[in-house]
């Protein structure tokens, strides 16, 4: 079966509900579909919520959509990498069924006026960093959900705070699908795989590496019974190349966010850092004495 390409919201319905018709025709139940959103440029990180999906999903639906509302001035929309014959080629490669790539006016009204707003969760990290972005990620995000429809969407742990707060909304608001996070996909030497890393300079792409040394070395003194956070913290603080411009380092309580003096196992350890202005997030989960899950 061919994939389908759609930008309008209309033809995505289409698409959507032939689909699941021939699959409930064929197969005499009701189909389970999956959705992963993304901003497209897509590499190894997103192929591997796609490749999931594609597995666990009967229809996979991919959006592809570098949306401008989570953009803050001064940031990097317009240079945002835009890549779609290849994340085209990349999601059939996968055998996804629809992709979804609206223009911009498809999905925003020139007076749309409609927020969707996850308090107090929003309120640190890249919350604090970037203003409005994740109001601009639950927009998107619940105008994808209405649209797709799906009984499932995949997001990365890569951006665990954006995961989070895309749980709470999807509870808060009662969306009636469920929502996974999909462990974090790096480069060989433990930098997480981002759109963004392709910015860097072979100097910068050296220094960013030392973000997961930081983050590694810190989880492997938890494990070994360090608990104080100050001191972890300085344990991966102290493996940071002198390029790396810590913005944040906190070891947070993993559903709520909150700052801890005292880590525990099962916390989360949130970084973002510059590195020769370009913007790098990680994370890591802490576990007692055993493989830290990343
Ligand atoms: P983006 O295109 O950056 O909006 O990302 C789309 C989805 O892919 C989000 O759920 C991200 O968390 C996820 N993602 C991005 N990078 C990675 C990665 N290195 N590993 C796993 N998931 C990722």
């Amino acid at each position: 079966m061919s994939m389908e390409v759609i930008q309008t919201v209309d033809g995505l319905w289409r698409a959507k509900h032939q689909l699941c018709s021939e699959f409930a025709a064929k197969e005499q139940k009701r189909p389970y579909v999956g959705f992963v959103p993304t901003m497209g440029n897509l590499h190894d990180g997103h192929l591997s919520l796609v490749r999931r999906m594609v597995d666990e999903c009967d229809v996979s639906a991919v959006s592809i959509f570098v949306n401008p509302t989570q953009f803050g001035p001064g940031e990097d929309f317009n240079e945002y990498p835009r890549t779609p014959e290849a994340d085209l080629m990349r999601c059939e490669d996968a055998g996804v069924d629809i992709v979804f790539i609206p223009e911009s006016g498809a999905l925003y009204a020139p007076d749309h006026s409609t927020e969707v707003i996850v308090r107090k969760l929003t309120d640190g990290y890249c919350g604090a960093a970037r203003p409005g972005h994740f109001a601009g990620v639950t927009l998107v995000v619940a105008k994808l959900l209405n649209i797709v429809h799906p009984d499932i969407a995949y997001f990365g742990q890569k951006d665990y705070q954006q995961f989070r707060v895309i749980e709470r909304m999807v509870r808060d608001l009662d969306f009636p699908l469920d929502i996974v996070m999909s462990p974090t996909v790096r480069e060989p030497d433990g930098l997480a795989m981002s759109s963004r890393n392709a910015y860097l300079g072979d100097d910068e792409r050296r220094a960013a590496a030392t973000i997961y040394e930081g983050l590694e070395a810190l989880a492997d003194a938890f494990a070994a019974g360090q608990d104080g956070a100050e001191a972890l913290k300085e344990v991966a603080r102290s493996k940071l190349a002198d390029m790396v411009q810590l913005e944040y380092l906190e070891i947070a309580d993993a559903w709520s966010l909150e700052p801890k003096e005292s880590a525990a196992s099962g916390d989360v350890v949130l970084v973002a850092a510059k590195v020769g202005g370009i913007r790098l997030i990680d994370n890591i989960i802490l576990a007692a004495g055993e493989e830290n899950a990343d």
